[in-house]
């Protein structure tokens, strides 16, 4: 892979408000990266630093290894989508389109032309050239916003929330749309959102971002599985804590977990750091089980009183209360074929695994 964003001791400053706090960070050609945090984390500052909408009060931004610091964002290889899409109602959605060639003086118009139609059918916009731009859809909109936006063949295509303005079943499909679009194009894409789905969904690599600073950057499946923070295990999926007594580090992690008892983990289900004394135990929903009638398990088991259903259609969310615990465990069920929904107050088994826990500090 090759790097093709750096970014080193990255600060930002408005006033005396530090917006971006030693930030560093390696960004790959062709990579779908995301930017995902809560709101005012910073991550639209940091996408508008790599643009150039924004300069640094400190470090440098780097593409292609060339430092930044003196290159208007109209000179950099980057063009960004914005989330409000910026489509002129009165124009067509060809002169939308041809609006990011505007330029490019040295084009023909039939040179243009040729372009427009190509980023047009890389959205799936075929035919639509002459199309009153107002008279669009909010899934098109953005489709004439991307088009427009890699019509000059940027290397990195920086997307602030694209899909924030669109209904769930739209998202959705824009969400697969924008990762065909990204592999077919095969340039970077760095994605804002605050969605942590769709940065699970769609991205090679994630940095969770909070107040400025980088939390943890890894792939979907490692930051979900192995976050290394309670804020990002919070931030990222539903997840229960317990309290936890860390009893020895060694070639196994030796704890005690309020409701649970002793257990013995690997250390890679902890930070690197771990030591011994107070901690939290995080294990989600969907690892956890309740044991319904006349069905078995070599799993651990551990008695409970069901606190609460929720039923979802295709799940059933259970807060399921064990000894020793104040609050109740969250289990997700799947609805599957023969399986009833309990009520609230029945007394169940939850069944539970160690090798879904993860420590944190
Ligand atoms: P959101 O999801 O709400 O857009 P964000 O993570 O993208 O949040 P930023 O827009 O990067 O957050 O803003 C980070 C912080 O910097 C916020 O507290 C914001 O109020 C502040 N900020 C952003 N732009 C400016 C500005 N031009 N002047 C002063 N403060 C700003």
């Amino acid at each position: 892979m090759t790097a093709l964003i750096t970014l080193k001791g990255v600060n930002k400053y408005y006033g005396d408000y530090h917006a971006l706090r030693d930030i560093d960070l390696t960004i790959n050609a062709g990579e779908f990266f995301s930017l995902l945090g809560p709101s005012g984390c910073g991550k639209t500052t940091l996408l508008r630093t790599i643009a150039g909408f924004e300069g640094v009060s400190g470090g440098v931004v780097a593409i292609g290894g060339k430092d930044m610091a003196d290159v208007p964002a109209n000179l950099r290889p980057t063009n960004m989508v914005f989330q409000s899409y910026a489509i002129f109602p009165h124009l067509t959605v060809g002169e939308n389109v041809a609006f990011g060639l505007r330029k490019r003086s040295d084009l023909a118009k039939d040179a243009k032309a040729t372009l427009v139609a190509e980023a047009l059918a890389m959205v799936g916009l075929d035919g639509y050239s002459q199309r009153a731009a107002h008279a669009l859809s909010g899934g098109q909109r953005q489709r004439v916003a991307l088009a427009r936006a890699l019509i000059l063949k940027p290397k990195v295509l920086l997307l602030d929330e694209p899909l924030s303005a669109l209904d769930k079943k739209m998202r959705e499909q824009m969400q697969v749309e924008l990762i065909k679009l990204q592999r077919h194009v095969g340039i970077t894409f760095i994605l804002v959102t605050h969605d942590q789905e769709e940065a699970l969904v769609m991205s090679d690599r994630i940095a969770v971002m909070f107040e400025g600073r980088i939390g943890q950057l890894d792939d979907p499946e490692t930051l979900y599985r192995r976050p290394k923070s309670r804020k990002v295990a919070e931030f990222i999926g539903k997840m229960n804590f317990l309290s936890a007594d860390v009893l020895a580090v060694g070639e196994t992690l030796d704890l005690d977990v309020a409701g649970l008892g002793k257990v013995s983990v690997p250390p890679e289900q902890a930070p690197e750091d771990m030591q011994t004394g107070p901690a939290v135990a995080g294990i989600r929903p969907e690892t956890l089980a309740v044991l319904f009638e006349g069905e078995t398990t070599d799993r651990k088991l551990v008695d409970g009183v069901v606190d609460e259903v929720v039923y979802y259609g295709d799940m059933t969310y259970y807060d399921v209360r064990i000894a020793g615990v104040e609050k109740p465990l969250n289990i997700a069920m799947k609805n599957l074929i023969g399986r009833p929904v309990l009520d609230v107050g029945a007394r169940t088994r939850v069944v539970w695994d160690a090798r879904s826990l993860v420590v944190l500090r």
